[in-house]
């Protein structure tokens, strides 16, 4: 029996994709930069098919890359070539909202969107939040422990994880669904699993922490001369504003090039940098935002306090991700500077990129509260990691990581080692043998691959 028979089996012909065409949407990454054909395409209906599909992959040492709604930016939930693709999306369900613990179960192949609505219908928020929402799953967001708009308030993914269920790489089934809120009996698997990117295991179920909802809200657009004004402002927002969820931060090339996508003039005075701050409680936080905005003397800010003009400053911030891909293929680097070093950093790396691959062009944007800069460059070749080779060495200069939110996947994996030290990668090299040791388990992502996983060629 083939490989492809004995998985079609366990998911039934329909979700066993092995067709080009049908392949294709699971095989390229959203940027258009990293995929290549996968062997197969399956799609699982529950946490026992995926258990069953891992079991038979490690009997062959067929490598598997784990895949949830596609729109990761660092290639690592897509084939390098030749994989199994298990795509969690029929894994959806989500159960009923636990309101007294704030908690609610929910597969890994529901979409954030999905979760935050649930969490909205029961009084709460899911307290994680970015653009790529109406795709992106809660299986992946936790994969990658995403971080978006509201991390600066509520932490990133791996803090809304009360638990999870997995597949391990021997096709083993943990599942640490209860939700307690005290549970200290040994260690903690769904954190290992929190950013573990696929390569630990396959999570087919989240118990989800959710947050209060803070229903009024009021979002100010500020124009700002330099990095320094921003990081005073922050300072004020969190002297002044408890309420502060989100601040964040683009430059005036990027609000033009947004502008353009989008055919809207600009509803903002034009300055270097802008500083998107949104304030939200459960009582109207306008005056927290206004003594913030006084104390640095500021009187050109445009304040929304209404849903759709709120939302019309958002989608100049969120609308950065679309309009660069709009342009060209990217390369995209998510990083994180120490605050005090962000002015140096969003000076330099122009000038490094410039000097990398002349005629090379730079959007910077990012979340400022978490001193987290996206890196985007246009115009060098796919393939051409000059660029990123220059932007990570002066994000290591800077004392700063080389993956804030997005995750390392294969983008950054020869990085790693450069920005973690001996004997972090050592522990991590031991947990991921421990754990899976035919390294079938999205070889190549997050860790450098020493010794690619076995290939997925033979029969059973
Ligand atoms: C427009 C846009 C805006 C974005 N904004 C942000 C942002 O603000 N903050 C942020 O952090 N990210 C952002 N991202 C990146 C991306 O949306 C997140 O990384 C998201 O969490 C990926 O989820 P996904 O379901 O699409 O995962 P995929 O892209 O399918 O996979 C991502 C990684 O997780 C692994 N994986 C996926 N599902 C599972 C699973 N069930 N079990 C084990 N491993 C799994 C994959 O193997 C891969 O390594 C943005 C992306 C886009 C396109």
């Amino acid at each position: 029996v083939s490989l492809e028979r004995a998985l079609a089996a366990v998911v039934g012909d329909r979700h066993a994709l092995v067709d080009p065409g049908l392949r294709a949407p699971y095989e390229r990454d959203w940027t258009g930069r990293f995929g290549a054909p996968a062997r197969i395409v399956v799609r699982p209906g529950s946490a026992a098919e995926v258990a069953e599909i891992v079991r038979i992959c490690a009997q062959e040492g067929a490598a598997i890359v784990p895949q949830g709604g596609n729109t990761g930016l660092v290639g690592g939930g897509v084939p390098r070539g030749g994989e199994v693709v298990v795509s969690l999306g029929r894994l959806d369900a989500i159960g009923s909202v636990d309101a007294a613990l704030g908690q609610v179960t929910v597969g890994a192949g529901a979409t954030l969107a999905a979760l935050q609505a649930a969490c909205r219908a029961a009084g709460l928020d899911a307290g994680l939040d970015f653009g790529a929402r109406d795709t992106a799953t809660v299986g992946g967001a936790v994969a990658c422990d995403a971080g978006g708009v509201k991390a600066l308030r509520h932490g990133t993914a791996r803090a809304h994880v009360a638990g999870v269920e997995a597949v391990l790489a021997d096709g083993s089934v943990v599942s640490r669904l209860a939700g307690l809120v005290k549970d200290n009996a040994g260690y903690d698997l769904p954190a290992l699993l929190a950013g573990s990117e696929g390569t630990l295991g396959i999570i087919t179920a989240v118990r989800w922490r959710a947050v209060p909802a803070a229903p009024a809200r009021v979002a100010a657009l500020v124009p700002l001369a330099s990095a320094e004004a921003a990081a005073e402002l922050l300072a004020a927002l969190r002297a002044h504003a408890p309420s502060l969820e989100s601040c964040e931060f683009f430059l005036d090339d990027g609000l033009e090039l947004v502008l353009r996508h989008q055919r809207r003039p600009a509803p903002v005075r034009r300055a270097p940098m802008y500083v998107l701050a949104e304030c939200a409680a459960t009582a109207d936080p306008t005056a927290e935002l206004a003594a913030a905005l006084d104390a640095c003397g500021i009187e050109d800010a445009v304040v929304a306090d209404d849903t759709a003009g709120r939302e019309g400053l958002w989608r100049l911030r969120e609308g950065h991700t679309e309009a660069i891909g709009a342009a060209g293929i990217p390369h995209k680097l998510d990083v994180g500077v120490p605050l005090a070093r962000l002015g140096r950093f969003l000076a330099e790396v122009p000038r490094v990129v410039e000097r990398a691959v002349p005629g090379a062009r730079t959007i910077l944007f990012g979340h400022l509260g978490d001193g987290n800069v996206h890196v985007n460059v246009l115009g060098p070749e796919p393939d051409d990691e000059r660029v990123d080779d220059a932007v990570l060495e002066l994000v290591c200069d800077c004392g700063g990581t080389i993956s804030a939110e997005h995750g390392v996947g294969v983008a950054k994996a020869r990085w790693l080692e450069r920005a973690r030290d001996a004997a972090d990668v050592a522990a991590m090299r031991a947990v991921k043998r421990a754990l899976d040791p035919a390294g079938i388990l999205n070889p190549g992502v997050l860790l450098p691959n020493p010794a690619p996983a076995a290939g997925a060629g033979a029969d059973l």
